[in-house]
């Protein structure tokens, strides 16, 4: 409850007296934030707060003297959204009547977060909302903790798509985002004695505000059955497909603002109900369970998200839910492309452009097919031409065990037209083409070919991206060479201009503006107030980066995020951090090839130096780990367990004197990246050369001021070449010498020559850190070992050390650090996601920015 005497003072302050008045309690109440306050107009923190409370109590039904916090954020959201929806409609009517060309961008994930205080920011009602609230007695970052995240997404490319929305709406791009409205998102991950447990995620249990229902775009989905040929009088031969059943779905738009509120786009998510509300005639004769059994199998289709992050489940369900969404978002497409240009298929490809996040929209390229020949009644070369001119694939792994590959028998059941459709495409593929290029070899058709043969036949999706796609993107400069010339180089032979590159980036205006608002202030002051929009003119700092007053502004901005951030650490952890130690970081989904497992060997043989010569002079170092580990990723799991014991251990051996202490936070998810990622002074992106495609926390990290201690990898590469190599730690092997020593390595030779090494690794067989569990936290040491340590671990852990030592000397140099800091912030403009966009909207979808009107 939010209730407290102080509120109702000033809600009467409000109504019996000149806002004047209301102002000036402001200022004496909040003597820290004099700067910002000066800047609020009074008459508009005077509306926004009538606003709210009228919606307090007209929308929420409820009052300020007994409405819940998460009443007051809903009545909060209720007051943003009166702004948005007249800018959403001007949206529309705008990209309707221009009828340009728009992208249609389709992910099975979008890892939105929250969205009051983003799109407050992008409104520029952060600071009114603020001071209205406060004038209620309420902080207003209080409030927004009521938010659920909308966690639909696991991880990277998740975010990537909602940082990618967030960019198309300020860029004013027409675009609508496509994707799978999960009722249950990400797991909620809980640590209960150091292990992971998973629990599910209702992020719209009691409802999401932004969300608005259109039914009057349901679509309906055929699913199953069998094809029957038909001949027709002509003597050709025709497909018609008899469906078994039909999956309803339904259309959950999310407005995205852009910033300035230039414009509001549509992220449009498809719900699956059943078609009938229950089964009448089985009702009627008494199974009223079993009547709600086919109703249950319908909606089990969007019930949840696979948590698995770049490995794949052969699971026939999830190849459901990809059709299910792609089959939705095209009737949605070829619907609002025939309200302009009726039955004339013309000029499709020039209106319409599909980008394909990664593999798991495949399905969209012979569902396109099949509406266009079965539905709409083209010839199979019309539909052809539309389709390759209409679709474009973004690459994001390069993981064997992550290309999707479905068995021919799954699409036989659910899908049997499409693979149909598939086999065509196949033929005309391996015959046309692939025969021009390669006469009468059989061995380059089986390789490329979209078909696997082998005990079960499988449809490779990747395949069939890359031979119907205009484009095929890698998201770093050295993915895509390697996506290029190691992943698909026989196709490059053929289409050598296909393949290009487009660097991740990621928004500023959340990473920066509203998730660092000291560092914001920094900018507006050496910039001016258009960064969020030109995140190049960040690089005006750097001409202050040797001098001190600017240097201590820098630091200071940076410790408090990092007392703020011990305050939750204190709260979620139960330990206690000094905001003085140096801050090192490591975020992201657990994985072998990120490497969490040599940072915990690291911390090992720092512990163990510690234990050996307690007094030695080292900087206090507090490491932060988060991640979410897949279900069934065994070892990821014991990682975590082990970084936990290890924690567990050194957090209270007074020996060290607080020198170390090690920090797993549980449930990481983007907001509480935006708390943990302004605090931090090292970035660990440590992952194997050759295996992160790109990375996206490396930049929202270093744009926050933290220096990279990393590998030569992914977008790594670009962010030393933008703040220089002598502001960052680089150590490791490269991706040349990763290929070269792959084939020959044997990690006993590295276990055996370094007596340190050895050490640790062999105290993970010991019970030193899982007292009476010994061999707890053997699972690390035999992959490392007996398994071949598959992504090097050993190889690259003297040279891991060796750059940790470099980072603490630098450290102990106040003014070098400070400078370091300041330069990777400043020099990061190019990782905006506004440069991505205009990259792709450019290079591969030649869309035209539209302006809005009113
Ligand atoms: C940015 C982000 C990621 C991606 O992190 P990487 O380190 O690039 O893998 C994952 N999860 C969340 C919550 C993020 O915000």
């Amino acid at each position: 409850m939010a209730t407290s005497s102080k509120k109702q003072t000033s809600k009467t302050t409000v109504k019996a007296k000149a806002p004047v008045k209301a102002a000036a309690k402001t200022t004496t109440s909040a003597p820290k934030a004099v700067k910002a306050t000066s800047t609020v107009d009074k008459a508009q923190v005077k509306a926004f707060k009538e606003q709210v409370e009228k919606h307090l109590r007209t929308t929420i039904g409820t009052s300020p003297e007994k409405a819940s916090k998460l009443a007051w954020w809903q009545a909060l959201v209720a007051t943003v959204n009166e702004d948005i929806f007249g800018r959403l409609t001007d949206t529309q009517q705008t990209h309707a009547k221009n009828d340009t060309r728009a992208v249609h961008y389709l992910s099975a994930e979008f890892l939105m977060g929250r969205l009051t205080i983003n799109n407050l920011t992008n409104l520029e009602k952060f600071d009114v909302a603020r001071e209205a609230l406060k004038e209620f007695g309420l902080d207003i970052n209080d409030i927004c903790e009521e938010e659920p995240d909308m966690a639909l997404g696991n991880g990277g490319l998740g975010r990537l798509a909602a940082c990618f929305m967030d960019s198309l709406a300020t860029c004013n791009y027409p675009c609508v985002g496509y994707g799978i409205h999960y009722e249950n998102g990400l797991f909620r991950q809980e640590i209960r004695a150091g292990k992971q447990v998973e629990r599910p995620d209702s992020w719209r249990e009691y409802g999401c505000p932004w969300e608005v229902c259109r039914p009057e775009s349901v679509q309906n989905i055929p699913l199953g059955g069998y094809v029957e040929k038909q001949t027709a009088p002509d003597g050709s031969q025709c497909s018609v497909w008899h469906p078994s059943s039909m999956i309803k779905g339904v259309p959950w738009d999310i407005p995205v603002v852009g910033y300035r509120g230039s414009s509001v786009a549509i992220l449009r998510l498809w719900e699956s109900r059943s078609t009938e509300q229950f089964n009448w005639d089985v009702f009627n004769a008494g199974g009223y369970v079993d009547a709600q059994t086919e109703k249950s199998l319908a909606e089990t289709i969007s019930k949840v998200l696979y948590p698995n992050d770049s490995t794949e489940a052969g699971k026939e369900l999830r190849l459901t839910q990809q059709y299910f969404f792609c089959a939705c978002s095209l009737r949605d497409i070829l619907r609002r492309y025939k309200r302009s240009h009726h039955n004339d298929f013309s000029e499709f490809a020039s209106k319409i452009a599909i980008q394909l996040n990664d593999t798991h929209p495949t399905i969209a390229i012979p569902e396109l097919m099949r509406l266009l020949i079965d539905e709409e009644g083209l010839s199979y070369e019309q539909a052809w031409d539309i389709t390759s001119k209409s679709f474009n694939y973004t690459n994001h792994t390069l993981l064997p065990e992550a290309l999707e590959k479905w068995p021919v028998y799954i699409f036989e059941k659910l899908l049997p037209r499409h693979l149909e459709l598939i086999y065509e495409i196949n033929f005309r593929f391996l015959n046309g083409p692939v025969e021009a290029k390669w006469p009468g070899n059989n061995e380059m058709k089986s390789k490329l070919s979209i078909i696997e043969e082998g005990e079960v036949r499988k449809v490779r999706m990747a395949n069939l991206c890359v031979i119907t796609s205009e484009h095929v993107n890698g998201v770093a400069k050295i993915h895509s060479k390697l996506v290029k010339e190691d992943l698909f180089p026989d196709y490059a032979q053929l289409w050598p201009n296909k393949f290009c590159n487009v660097t991740n980036g990621v928004t500023p205006r959340r990473w920066i503006l509203s998730c660092n608002r000291g560092l914001a202030e920094l900018y507006n002051d050496v910039a001016g107030k258009d960064w969020p929009l030109d995140l190049d003119k960040c690089e005006a700092l750097k001409k202050y980066a040797d001098k001190k007053e600017y240097q201590d502004r820098f630091m200071k901005i940076k410790h408090d995020n990092k007392v703020a951030l011990a305050k939750t650490i204190k709260e979620l952890c139960g330990v206690e951090v000094d905001p003085n130690a140096l801050f090192d970081v490591q975020v992201k989904r657990l994985h072998e090839y990120k490497r969490q497992h040599l940072n915990l060997l690291y911390i090992m043989s720092l512990y163990k130096s510690l234990l050996e010569d307690p007094d030695q002079d080292i900087v206090p170092q507090v490491f932060i780990f988060g991640a979410k580990a897949a279900p069934a990723y065994t070892l990821a799991k014991d990682i975590i367990f082990a970084i936990n014991a290890v924690g567990e251990k050194i957090n209270n051996d007074l020996r060290i004197k607080g020198k170390l202490k090690v920090v797993f936070i549980p449930n990481y998810r983007v907001s509480l990246a935006e708390k943990i990622i302004p605090a931090a002074d090292i970035s660990e992106q440590i992952s194997t050369a050759g295996y992160e495609a790109s990375g996206t926390s490396n930049m929202k990290f270093s744009m926050n001021g933290a220096l990279t201690l990393g590998t030569m990898d992914g977008a790594n590469i670009e962010i030393v070449e933008q703040a220089g190599i002598e502001n960052n730690f680089i150590f490791g092997l490269s991706v040349e010498e990763v290929q070269k020593l792959k084939p020959r390595y044997n990690p006993w030779d590295y276990y055996n020559a370094d007596h340190d090494l050895k050490a640790v690794v062999d105290w993970l067989d010991s019970d030193f850190f899982t007292p009476g569990q010994p061999g707890a936290l053997s699972s690390i040491k035999s992959s490392l070992l007996n398994n071949g340590d598959p992504f090097l671990v050993l190889a690259d852990f003297a040279s891991y050390k060796a750059a940790h030592q470099r980072a603490q000397k630098m450290f102990k140099d106040k003014a070098k650090w400070a400078k370091a800091a300041m330069i990777n912030s400043a020099t990061m403009g190019i990782f905006s996601s506004d440069r991505s966009i205009k990259d792709y909207a450019t290079n591969i979808w030649t869309l035209k920015s539209q302006l809005i009107k009113k």
